[in-house]
């Protein structure tokens, strides 16, 4: 009986064998057994068809120390099969920290924030345009009024409802407007800068989503607004 059996994965063990198929039981977090455990009991049995089940890979030299207190769980690197990682490796540590390394330790992390900061400012590697689609549909609120609008839709030949239409045509334009100036607060408010595309930049922005080939030079918001 163990408490977890990892079955039908490839075996990559380490130590410089060729990998061959077999299962691992593990008991109180150990493994207890290699091989076919096809017959034995176990809690949990994970089946690893297809995938490669080996050591934690260590990670010789990385900077994780900060990030570590962000995110404890470090999923990023879990999911790369990294398990261990040395730090520290340019003599110069945020932990453990050296004391008389702290002064220069900050200096260097105001230095890097400056670094970033300028570089974002200089290069447009950190910009990212999106585009939202504002949904409008009119509402029909009152009962007559639904009920002309849906004879109206019902029979298409009917002059009144083409003159009505027309009518709507900008009361509903208003409205989307106005739903579209709530989106750009909205977006405003959380520091995205949004623009709203005219009818040009949005043949422009079609153009290129139906023709993939010409979309090297992505569109850029600042000639838009010209800022
Ligand atoms: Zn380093």
């Amino acid at each position: 009986m163990f408490d977890v059996i990892i079955e039908n994965g490839r075996i990559v063990d380490g130590t410089g064998n060729t990998w061959f198929y077999a299962d691992i039981g593990i008991s109180n977090g150990k493994i207890e057994k290699i091989g076919q455990l096809a017959g034995f009991s176990a809690s949990e049995r994970i089946n690893a068809k297809g995938l490669v089940v080996s050591p934690g890979f260590i990670d010789m030299h990385c900077h994780v120390e900060a990030p570590i207190f962000l995110n404890p769980r470090e999923d990023g690197r879990i999911c790369q099969g990294i398990t261990t990682e040395i730090v520290g490796n340019c003599g110069l540590s945020v932990a453990p920290a050296v004391p008389e390394k702290i002064d220069l330790l900050k200096i260097q992390t105001r230095e890097y924030i400056e670094f970033i900061k300028s570089f974002t400012e200089q290069v447009n590697i950190m910009t990212k345009s999106f585009f939202v689609v504002v949904p409008y549909s009119p509402a029909i609120l009152q009962t007559n009024k639904s009920l002309s609008a849906v004879s109206g839709f019902l029979n298409k030949s009917e002059k009144s409802a083409k003159t009505k239409k027309t009518e709507n045509f900008e009361e509903d334009r208003t409205q989307l407007l106005e739903r579209t100036d709530v989106v750009i607060q909205g977006l405003t408010r959380i520091g995205v800068r949004a623009v709203p595309l005219g009818t040009e930049e949005l043949v422009e922005l079609y153009y290129k989503l139906f023709n993939p080939g010409d979309t090297d030079k992505p569109i850029n918001i600042s000639e838009i607004t010209g800022s």
